[in-house]
């Protein structure tokens, strides 16, 4: 009796491994958060989980001949939780047609289980859900999956009943799985959540390492990755603020930084949604115009600017005073940053408050 017992625990535990192991691969499918993740991440993920509860029902624990003891109702619970009535049911049928083929009284009511399990699972009312949040909090999922899984269990009462066995046999062979999956679906669920935090985290950090902390408009570090990255068809337009330094001495450094916000307001609001808006630094901005007509690129620059001179002041809360940016144009090459900083350049010396393009076309007049 008391090996029987010591062979159960050593299934049980052996079941538990695989389950951990099968639930890590699981969370490693997981790649963006907030969104929904590629096909071949949705496919990996979808195999992993019924693969991890192929791998338990292979490793299963015989309690009586025909009802079989191991966790493959957990990645079922945790598909369905996470990702709707459709994923849950999706991971719930291979499973159960594998199940079914190993026979047994409780060949049946394990199906039951099953069905019984991806209902409730699910949140209720939501049949698929493939973007990757952040999940159910810690503290509330012990008690959701132990009322999930003492519900799906009851189901493991009929297989006892069909085969005659001893009615504390059944109860403490219902209570055992229902607790060591509760358990189960909790490791699953850290695994995953740990994975999602990290990405979270992640992601977070990266949008702060590219984006310019006053302005929210992307900064130089992007800049340069663009730039590297850029089709030759793309134009830049570098900008700069004119006598900014001035709008600092008369009204103050933080009415300076509310000018350079409302630049950028208003800068996003004249380029088209292909274009990015970057601060290079201080007063002087980027642009990368994505591919069309240099003379459309040229419209662009000129409606930044007329609209920097009718409405930057106004915006940033300077009243009547106009703010005028020069600018300088330039097509994607190796010399790009140079070129547009001599138009830019170009534009200043020519009395600012306005946009120079001169060696856009034909590149000769270097
Ligand atoms: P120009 O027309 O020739 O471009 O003249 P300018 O005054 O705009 O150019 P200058 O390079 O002389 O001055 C740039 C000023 O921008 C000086 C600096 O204090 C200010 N500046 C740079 N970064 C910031 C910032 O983050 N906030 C504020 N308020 N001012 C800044
Ligand atoms: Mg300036
Ligand atoms: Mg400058």
């Amino acid at each position: 009796m008391k090996s029987m017992i010591l062979t159960l625990i050593d299934n049980v535990l052996e079941n538990l491994a695989v389950l951990i192991a099968g639930l890590f691969l699981v969370s490693l499918t997981y790649f963006r958060f907030g969104a929904v993740d590629r096909w071949p991440a949705l496919v990996a993920r979808y195999l992993a989980l019924v693969g991890t509860s192929f791998f338990a029902l292979a490793h299963t624990a015989p309690l009586t001949p025909g009802i079989l003891f191991d966790f493959r109702m957990v990645p079922v619970a945790l598909a369905a939780q996470r990702h709707g009535r459709l994923a849950g049911l999706a991971v719930a049928i291979p499973v159960g047609i594998y199940r079914y083929s190993l026979g047994g009284v409780g060949a049946i009511p394990s199906l039951v289980q099953l069905v019984l399990l991806t209902w409730f699972a699910a949140p209720s009312g939501v049949w698929l859900h493939l973007p990757t949040n952040q999940g159910l909090p810690l503290n509330r999922l012990p008690w959701l999956a132990l009322r999930l899984f003492a519900v799906a269990n009851l189901a493991l009462f009929v297989s006892f009943a069909l085969a005659n066995a001893p009615w504390k046999t059944a109860v403490s062979a219902y209570i055992s799985l229902t607790v060591l999956s509760t358990i189960g679906m909790l490791l699953g669920h850290i695994a995953v959540q740990t994975r999602l935090t990290n990405l979270a985290r992640t992601q977070h950090y990266q949008t702060l390492a590219f984006t310019d902390a006053l302005t929210g408009a992307h900064n130089r570090r992007q800049f340069e990755l663009d730039l590297e990255a850029a089709a030759p068809s793309t134009h830049l337009l570098l900008l700069d603020l004119d006598h900014f330094k001035s709008v600092n001495d008369t009204y103050g450094h933080d009415m300076g930084d509310q000018v350079l916000q409302a630049f950028v307001t208003l800068a996003q609001r004249c380029v088209r949604p292909d274009d990015r808006l970057y601060r290079l630094g201080g007063e002087e901005f980027g642009v990368l115009l994505s591919a069309c007509p240099p003379d459309s690129m040229t419209h662009i620059a000129e409606r930044i600017r007329a609209q920097m001179e009718r409405s930057l002041a106004l915006e940033a809360g300077l009243g009547g005073k106009a703010l005028t940016v020069s600018g300088g144009l330039a097509v994607m090459g190796e010399d790009v940053m140079a070129h547009a900083d001599q138009n830019l350049y170009l534009a200043k010396a020519q009395g600012r408050n306005r946009i120079e393009s001169g060696l856009l076309v034909g590149e000769s007049a270097s």
